[in-house]
């Protein structure tokens, strides 16, 4: 069910993100324009692939606005997961074009050093691409502030792409201003290879990054926030907790746990305490946090680091509560003889 009532345009964090992404593709086109001007005076391999970066840009930014327009619906009854995960096409599909944009500019490289292509007035393209490349640095570390505050993978992409965009710009206006204070004109074509290289490798890497989210690699990292507000917020009969995942899509987190509570609680008991690390587990996590727990209940190996005061059924006293280290939180079920009685 598509119904546009179940979108809500009004939610101000989305509201933030698809402004960002319109800036984005207005800001990136514009500073595409200005590189292409500079090529288009000065014929410089270098500038072009310059240029070749920035179309990959305003491209990927297109992809990014219906990404994050959509990425931001809330979950329905097709996805009831939400949408989130369409951020990483996002990302991939950056990536795969960085990567053809690196391969497209070596082709050029190869044809300029073989036909021995000069530049010309190469100063006056160095001023155009250092104005546009001076907004372009702007644009980029403000995509980067917002991708931070609502957790948006496809606008940090963006904003990481906008940066390095930066960082090769300098890099090659500064190797055309040797060349152009030298009369080295080979250096033109050899930088413009240098930016196809590290084009290719960034495109790997988003690529490489987005596969990991597609197929949830898991974030070891979160894991670890997770476990750690278990056990600052844990009561006596949260006994231990293990197999202990979580999932983002987009800026939701979905966690799910088993955890072992004592065997006679009731399930109005058990309720009361999920309901709680439910909402302290949202209070101490970035983003909104789904949490779904599996009840398993106490045996007998378990009284000895077991807390509960007045248990009905224990039959060894209590030792020490060891803390629940990483390895044991993700650890699956243990077989399934050990869990029975
Ligand atoms: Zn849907
Ligand atoms: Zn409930
Ligand atoms: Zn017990
Ligand atoms: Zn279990």
């Amino acid at each position: 069910m598509h119904a546009p009532a179940e979108f809500a345009p009004d939610d101000p964090e989305l509201r933030i993100r698809v402004r960002a992404a319109l800036i984005s593709l207005v800001a990136g086109t514009a500073i595409f324009g200005g590189k292409l001007a500079a090529y288009g005076v000065t014929q410089s391999s270098a500038l072009l692939s310059d240029a070749l970066e920035s179309i990959v840009n305003v491209l990927a930014a297109a992809f990014l606005v219906g990404s994050v327009v959509f990425g931001g619906k809330p979950a329905d009854r097709d996805h009831p997961y939400g949408h989130g995960k369409i951020e990483y096409f996002s990302a991939a599909f950056e990536g795969g074009l960085i990567a053809f944009a690196s391969i497209a500019i070596l082709v050029g490289v190869g044809i300029a050093l073989w036909e021995g292509q000069r530049a010309r007035e190469l100063e006056v393209g160095m001023v155009i691409s250092g104005a546009a490349t001076a907004a372009n640095a702007l644009l980029g570390v403000y995509l980067l502030r917002v991708a931070r505050r609502s957790r948006s993978l496809a606008l940090e992409a963006d904003g990481r792409h906008v940066l390095s965009d930066v960082a090769t710009t300098i890099g090659v206006l500064a190797g055309l201003g040797v060349s152009w204070a030298t009369g080295l004109w080979w250096l033109d074509p050899v930088i413009a290879g240098g930016v196809a290289l590290h084009l290719g490798w960034a495109g790997f890497r988003l690529v490489r990054r987005a596969a990991g989210g597609l197929l949830d690699e898991e974030d070891t990292q979160t894991i670890e926030e997770l476990l750690a507000t278990l056990e600052r917020e844990r009561v006596p009969g949260l006994i231990r907790v293990h197999h202990l995942r979580s999932m983002r899509v987009g800026a939701r987190t979905h966690v799910d746990a088993h955890l072992v509570m004592p065997e006679y609680w009731t399930v109005e008991r058990s309720h009361v305490l999920c309901d709680a690390l439910e909402h302290k587990l949202n209070a101490a996590m970035p983003g909104e946090v789904d949490v779904v727990f599996h009840a398993d209940p106490c045996r007998q190996e378990h009284c000895g680091v077991c807390e509960v005061a007045d248990c009905e059924v224990r039959r060894e006293p209590f030792t020490a509560r060891p803390p629940i280290s990483l390895e044991e939180a993700v650890a699956p079920d243990p077989p399934r003889g050990r869990h029975r009685p």
